[in-house]
């Protein structure tokens, strides 16, 4: 499996934390407006990738860490170890090695991260930014900033002073109280080879990360799309849109814009490689995986 990308003096590597296991979701719950028709018409095209045969869609659970010239960053921090999900069993108090095993894989330790950004503030793309130690979750990293985005990080702490979210409680208050986040637009630029790129719709303030130094010579999508068939159709919804047509737009709009480029796209959860160029297909777009 392809973990390493190079782009000019930019590197990206992929972290998986799981494939598939931790991330198959009934389809047709999942894309609450994907019709049976639609689902029968491309299961052979999307089995045994992004697709199981009980109609189970296959997430690949992964972080990126891109190097800079200046920094050493971790986009995205999966689901993490020891965090209490009793709703979804497989992630429940998990004590795997995959992400940390993955990190060494690529030479590095958390001593090396200095920036840790979230595209979004949802439960699979927070989880590593703590670790439980003696009880109390501490930031993993101990030496990295946190990069949120402000109106990313005021939404779901209001939404979270009015009813408990476990993963803003355990994953991203305490890198607050911590001291350690930075609080951001998402049209910051980190320095001049990464910047985000405002790409809201499937959370209020998502942001995608545009990597290269004065063009777009790579993008990490987040989750403004999840599978090859919402590049297929983008007019697909992900159950948990928080504006639906909103996340549409920019997920067409995305797509049309990197279509046809050599930009690399790395797609959050795409199926193994998860990286490639997005191409034309029909009235939609397909990834033609990365060689
Ligand atoms: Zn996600």
């Amino acid at each position: 499996m392809r973990t390493t990308f190079q782009l000019g003096d930019v590197t990206i590597h992929r972290l998986v934390e799981s494939e598939p296991a931790a991330g198959l979701r009934d389809i047709l719950a999942f894309f609450p407006n994907l019709t049976p028709e639609l689902l029968a018409e491309s299961r052979h095209w999307l089995c045994p990738d992004a697709l199981d045969e009980k109609d189970r869609i296959k997430l690949c659970m992964q972080s990126f860490v891109v190097q800079t010239p200046h920094h050493t960053v971790l986009v995205d921090s999966c689901l993490g170890n020891d965090k209490d999900r009793p709703a979804h069993p497989n992630w429940h108090r998990k004590r795997d090695t995959a992400f940390m095993d993955a990190l060494a894989a690529v030479g590095l330790t958390v001593d090396d991260i200095d920036v840790v950004t979230c595209t979004h503030l949802h439960i699979d793309h927070v989880g590593w930014n703590t670790r439980l130690e003696n009880g109390r979750w501490v930031p993993t990293f101990p030496r990295a900033r946190y990069l949120f985005s402000a109106r990313e990080l005021a939404f779901w702490t209001e939404r979270n002073a009015g009813t408990e979210i476990p993963w803003i409680v355990d994953s991203v208050l305490p890198i607050v109280a911590a001291g350690r986040a930075d609080l951001v637009r998402s049209d910051h630029a980190l320095d001049d080879h990464l910047r985000l790129l405002p790409t809201p719709g499937h959370t209020i303030d998502h942001f995608a990360v545009e990597l290269g130094r004065g063009r777009m010579a790579g993008v990490i999508t987040g989750d403004f799309i999840h599978s090859p068939l919402q590049a297929r159709y983008p007019e697909i919804r992900m159950m948990l849109d928080h504006d639906a047509d909103q996340a549409v737009a920019t997920r067409r709009g995305m797509l049309e814009r990197l279509c046809d480029t050599d930009t690399l796209c790395c797609f959050a959860h795409f199926p193994s490689p998860s990286c490639g160029q997005v191409r034309r297909w029909g009235e939609g777009f397909r990834c033609e995986p990365a060689a």
